[in-house]
């Protein structure tokens, strides 16, 4: 069992970080997350009653840049939680090339359990709490699990507030009328498509169709779906929290997806225009998913939902990491063995800090890019950090995981070997002439 997600994160770094041979400095560095604020959030509800929220926001790391990483709402969240998080989100934009460090926020709220109204109060009294933590060149939050575009524009405008003055770059994932960046709504779901997609030209054997399960129904999952249909993937089974549903013949994700936007609920159905039926299918509990005899099992909702406790289970050849951290550390050494091939999530899910970057960037520099243009720049990130995920695999790595990690901590080690290590200071008793 998985007691600290933060401390499974470090033995996975400390491990990967020692095959990977860097230098001892950055697994030292990578360990130590560089600030971290805890905060109450008293909002008043729409009774009158106040109540009291726990917020987190941990900066983990800001030697590439200033820290990035989303913020969630979930009952479950907690510190050790968001210092994992923030470790990978270091990971993964040292993975993917971006001029950013390592971030990332929650509130301790079951979100489906309040109005619209009080998550417009919460949301704002977050911001007011991280005042002085977080900025546009400090660190940049972003949505998360249960968070949403609408959510960042209240938190945008609420900075907005204290600070008088107008700053589109404080927080990222906007709605597009408020600056946000086209794509960003399917750019996690569509970066991770990119990668699979490559991934499975490797594998020949899965064939033209291969047969998709998907864990978790939310945004990211839905737009990747949506892809992997269109390119001819069969998605034969998909779960959300309450139940899953299974069909030999496939699902047609856009009329599902459509349905649970309206009731909330998993509905097996095809629809045309306002008309829809409901297709032959299995109803099983959500954690059968983990056992079906599919090709490519996507993991797209929290950390740790294969464990030692499961991972027996696991039939598939493919494993997607869409969530962060769906797979323990104990559980990966066993898929590992049985030959399993996991694309892990600082590559997987890297889609949408991607799109984050290029709206950060666009509301620097006031200058605004089609959907088109985000869209082929988010291919060709993703592609080429796939590619080159790939090559580190082929030469030197067991894993994917191995390799990504690899790439990003060799990034974070130049950025340390040029502040100087203690190679440098050993050696140098006199200062080196300038030029
Ligand atoms: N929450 C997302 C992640 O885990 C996005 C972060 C961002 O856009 O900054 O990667």
């Amino acid at each position: 069992m998985v007691t600290s997600v933060f401390e499974d994160a470090k033995q996975r770094l400390e491990y990967l970080g020692n095959l990977s041979e860097v230098r001892p400095e950055v697994i030292e560095l990578m360990k130590h997350p560089s600030a971290s604020k805890i905060a109450s959030l008293p909002v008043r509800m729409d009774d009158g009653s106040t109540r009291y929220f726990p917020a987190y926001r941990c900066r983990y790391n800001d030697i590439l840049g200033p820290g990035k990483g989303g913020i969630r709402f979930h009952p479950n969240t907690d510190l050790d939680e968001v210092q994992a998080l923030a470790l990978w989100m270091t990971v993964k934009c040292a993975l993917v090339g971006l001029p950013f460090g390592g971030a990332k926020g929650g509130v301790e709220i079951d979100p489906k359990a309040h109005s619209q109204m009080e998550i417009e109060r919460v949301s704002r009294a977050y911001i007011r709490a991280m005042n002085g933590f977080i900025g546009p060149d400090t660190d940049i939050p972003a949505p998360d699990v249960y968070t949403n575009a609408r959510i960042m524009g209240w938190m945008r405008d609420e900075y907005e507030a204290i600070h008088q003055i107008k700053a589109p770059g404080v927080i990222t994932g906007k709605p597009t009328a408020l600056e946000g960046s086209e794509g960003r709504e399917q750019a996690t779901g569509l970066g991770a498509f990119f990668c699979l997609d490559k991934l499975i030209k490797q594998i020949p054997s899965l064939g033209e169709s291969p047969r998709v399960a998907i864990q978790g129904f939310g945004n990211a999952a839905y737009h990747m779906a949506h892809a992997l249909k269109k390119k001819g993937y069969n998605i034969v089974a998909l779960s959300d929290s309450k139940g899953a549903i299974y069909s030999e013949e496939g699902f047609h994700v856009d009329s599902i997806w459509a349905e649970k936007q309206q009731s909330k609920s998993l509905k097996a159905i095809y629809c045309e225009g306002s008309v829809c039926e409901s297709v032959p299918h299995k109803a099983m509990e959500n954690d059968e998913i983990f056992g079906l005899d599919v090709d490519i099992l996507i993991l797209a909702a929290l950390e740790n939902s294969v464990t030692e406790e499961n991972v027996e289970d696991i039939k598939a050849k493919v494993i997607v990491e869409v969530a962060n951290g769906p797979v323990s550390l104990a559980a990966e050494k066993i898929l590992d063995e049985k030959g399993v091939v996991i694309l892990p999530d600082v590559l997987a899910n890297a889609g949408g800090v991607v799109v984050s970057y290029f709206e950060w960037a666009q509301n620097k520099s006031a200058l605004y890019w089609t959907l088109t243009e985000v869209l082929e720049r988010l291919q060709q990130r993703m592609e080429d950090s796939f590619d080159e995920v790939w090559r580190i695999h082929q030469n030197h790595c067991h894993t994917l995981r191995q390799a990504a990690y690899k790439k990003a901590l060799n990034r974070l080690e130049d950025a340390l070997i040029a502040q100087g290590t203690k190679d440098y200071f050993a050696h140098s008793q006199h200062a080196e002439p300038s030029s």
